[in-house]
């Protein structure tokens, strides 16, 4: 899968979803510009397991991917199951910018992560576990302990 496929699948997801919000753009980086990003931003989370994340711009929401990380995740999966995840992560940062939660603190970062969690597990059941299912299995293979949020 190139990065071609991971945006024409994140673009669909964006134009299906259902909720009121500003549509986002979607840019792709290489890991070594996408961790100082995350460095930049304070975001306590391990790069390994972070395939992307939401920030908001004058211009409106622009949500970065590393397609590299997002390919490291599935590696192993079927096609349908990669895809699926692609789905399910453009969703959560869907979630997030429909529920315009501020970050800004790690007690609103945890309790915005919970909503966006909350809503997948509702509305996109499949998504969610298979979310779950590749965070746990990433957190085994990272060994890493701090708390994913992106
Ligand atoms: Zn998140």
């Amino acid at each position: 899968m190139k990065r071609e496929d991971i945006a024409l699948i994140a673009h669909d997801v964006i134009l299906n979803f259902d909720l009121p919000i500003d549509k986002p753009l979607v840019l792709f980086v290489d890991r070594q510009r996408f961790s100082r990003y995350l460095d930049l931003m304070h975001m306590k989370k391990h790069v390994d397991r972070t395939p992307c994340f939401t920030i908001q711009t004058h211009g409106g929401p622009v949500i970065y991917f590393c397609d590299e990380i997002v390919l490291s995740l599935v590696d192993g999966r079927s096609h349908d199951e990669a895809s699926m995840f692609i789905e399910a992560i453009t969703l959560h940062e869907l979630f997030h910018i429909a529920n315009h939660l501020p970050a800004d603190t790690n007690e609103a970062a945890v309790l915005a992560e919970e909503l966006a969690a909350q809503d997948m597990r509702s509305r996109y059941p499949k998504h969610y576990r298979l979310l779950r299912s590749v965070s746990q299995a990433s957190q085994k293979l990272f060994k890493h302990n701090s708390t994913t949020r992106a």
